[in-house]
């Protein structure tokens, strides 16, 4: 008798952990999905460095890649 409530027991834990599991690989997957529908803007890695346009600096004259160009100091600089 008390056997057999533990084995009622242990069956019901297992189908709650089981569903826990299943509800946890849907989310990521769904989350994948979305990843692949929605592809970053600026992909990241050396190779969108390559393909950016550089910029010059009217000011100091120095080159820099046209998205991620910074200030180099001077209160004129267009960046
Ligand atoms: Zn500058």
């Amino acid at each position: 008798m008390f056997g057999k409530i533990l084995l009622t027991i242990a069956v019901i834990a297992f189908i709650w952990f089981g569903f826990k599991y299943l509800g946890r690989l849907a989310e990521l997957r769904r989350r994948d999905e979305a990843d692949k529908v929605t592809p970053p803007r600026t992909p990241p890695g050396a190779a969108a460095g390559e393909t950016e346009t550089m910029v010059e600096c009217r000011v100091c004259g120095t080159w820099q890649p046209g998205r991620t160009a910074r200030s180099c100091g001077r209160s004129d600089c267009p960046y």
